[in-house]
């Protein structure tokens, strides 16, 4: 049973559903098994949500009993992160701030995977309302790396990566601001993707960046990916940001003619120097494969990478100290202990509450964002840091003009040690040097293993690399992964 689960895809559950293999509660009971089993070594799941699963997968049996037409999604088990509200479950956003809070409704991305049946086995670990790139930032407990125990599973979407990866769901949803989708991915050697700005309703994700934010599949394949995202995109009256992009046949059924055409541009500046050996050799073997599929390489230019990082850390921590404001002790859930007795000042009940609930980072990005936006340095970073962001999306429109899509390492490294970088924020944040500029240019990326899993040495860390596409050509990078996943190594 345990390599039955490990080895389960999205598209191998639904055959053998449809084929009466095996009933959806037999296998959601089976995975709480193994996740009961294993996951105590690992840390993936913050809540599980056994009920709610049984709920979810006896009405996929009943679907299959009566012989519906089923959908690709009815009785999978996913994995949600837990900055996802699913109504009447808890929702922390792995701080201490929401420990006691149940969310009231389901965020849009829920909603609509319910509507396909799918299975929800539990919330997962993540760093503390997603800020950081290792999960360690997480108010409970540090995610372990399923390849290598020792080492972090990357973040923030660091539990819901290393729960696929260590088979303990089919796939997840994770969220990704400037890398928390792809990065992880990266780390524990799975599929993840960061979907166009606008593609994916935000309505129910815990705001960090909303200028940013996106919610996205995390799975062990491609197909998978494609399979996920089409059934969490579209227009949504409740993101007035979110657009409907049509997204068509060609995302489950990409055309191998027609990928064989694309342009693969490699930007200089994601080449030059600081990434490490390991990192750079799987970045040529990536390059190989695809040209043995037929695509063509061409050098881009993306000169104000330099200014990603800088501008992130101005633009993200302002929006950070607006979006988390509205957890003033008082709203949402409150924290047990201390003074907060409701007796005394206001003021003092918040600075109380705030103080216990929210970790070193959420400190620290608060008063770093009130500082940027404060008056008298506005014009100086925030204004600046949006003019910044200006260049870097033209310098990406720039690039496309010659490229169809983009390929460039996902991060500098495999996965780095536990403990290695909490100490020191700043060469945390360099984990994302390679991913943030998609962002802020509002552009869909995937990470993809350069390698299967079963093609890694003992010993070998896994590592990704990102294709990055045109805004709403998701099929692109997609269509270009399946047929790479597709080669022999
Ligand atoms: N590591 C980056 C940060 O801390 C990205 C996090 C994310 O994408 N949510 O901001």
């Amino acid at each position: 049973m345990e390599d039955l689960l490990r080895n389960l895809t999205i598209r191998t559950f639904r055959d053998g559903l449809a084929a009466k293999k095996f009933s959806a509660l037999e296998i959601a009971q089976a995975f709480f098994e193994i996740i009961k089993a294993r996951d105590g070594g690992i840390g993936a799941y913050l809540t599980l949500t056994e009920d709610l699963a049984a709920r979810g997968a006896e009405a996929a049996d009943l679907a299959v009993a009566k012989g519906d037409d089923i959908g690709d999604l009815a009785g999978v088990p996913l994995a949600v992160k837990d900055a996802i509200l699913v109504a009447g479950e808890r929702a922390t956003a792995a701080s201490k701030i929401l420990e006691h809070y149940t969310a009231a409704y389901d965020a849009t991305v829920i909603r609509k995977l319910r509507a396909e049946k799918a299975v929800f086995l539990g919330k997962t670990n993540m760093d503390e309302f997603a800020m950081g790139a290792s999960t360690e930032n997480s108010a409970f407990q540090i995610t372990r790396n399923p390849r290598d125990p020792e080492r972090v599973p990357g973040g923030s979407s660091g539990g819901s990566a290393a729960a696929v990866a260590a088979g303990l769901a089919i796939a997840a949803l994770g969220s990704d601001t400037g890398g928390s989708i792809r990065q992880p991915a990266s780390f524990c050697g799975v599929v993840g993707l960061n979907p166009t700005y606008g593609a994916v309703s935000r309505n129910g994700l815990i705001a960090m960046t909303s200028s940013m934010d996106q919610i996205g599949p995390i799975t062990k394949t491609v197909e998978d990916a494609a399979i996920l995202f089409r059934a969490i995109a579209g227009r949504d009256p409740m993101d007035a940001t979110t657009a409907d992009a049509r997204y068509g046949e060609e995302l489950l059924n990409p055309d191998l003619r027609k990928i064989k055409e694309l342009v693969v541009g490699l930007p200089e500046e994601y080449f030059s120097g600081g990434i490490a050996p390991e990192v750079a050799r799987e970045m040529e073997r990536a390059i190989g494969k695809l040209k043995s599929l037929g695509l063509r390489f061409k050098p881009v230019s993306l000169p104000h990478t330099k200014y990603g990082l800088s501008c992130y850390y101005i633009a993200v921590p302002a929006e950070v100290s607006s979006n988390l404001a509205r957890f003033d002790g008082i709203r949402y859930a409150r924290l047990a202990g201390g003074r907060a007795d409701g007796r005394g000042a206001l003021g003092e009940l918040y600075r109380e509450q705030k103080g216990r609930g929210f970790g070193p980072e959420a400190k620290r990005r608060i008063i770093l964002g009130a500082f940027v936006l404060s008056s008298g340095h506005y014009d100086a970073y925030y204004e600046k840091a949006q003019r910044v962001r200006t260049l870097i999306a033209r310098d990406f429109d720039e690039a496309f003009r010659k490229a169809d899509i983009l390929l460039t390492p996902v991060a500098p490294t495999p996965a780095f040690k536990i403990g290695e970088k909490a100490a020191d924020p700043l060469s945390m944040y360099l984990s994302d040097v390679f991913t943030i500029p998609v962002k802020l240019a509002g552009l869909p990326a995937v990470s993809i293993p350069t390698k299967p899993a079963r093609a890694l040495a003992p010993g070998e860390l896994p590592v990704g690399f990102q294709l990055i596409g045109k805004k709403w050509r998701e099929a692109d990078l997609l269509g270009a992964g399946t047929f790479y996943e597709q080669l022999e190594n």
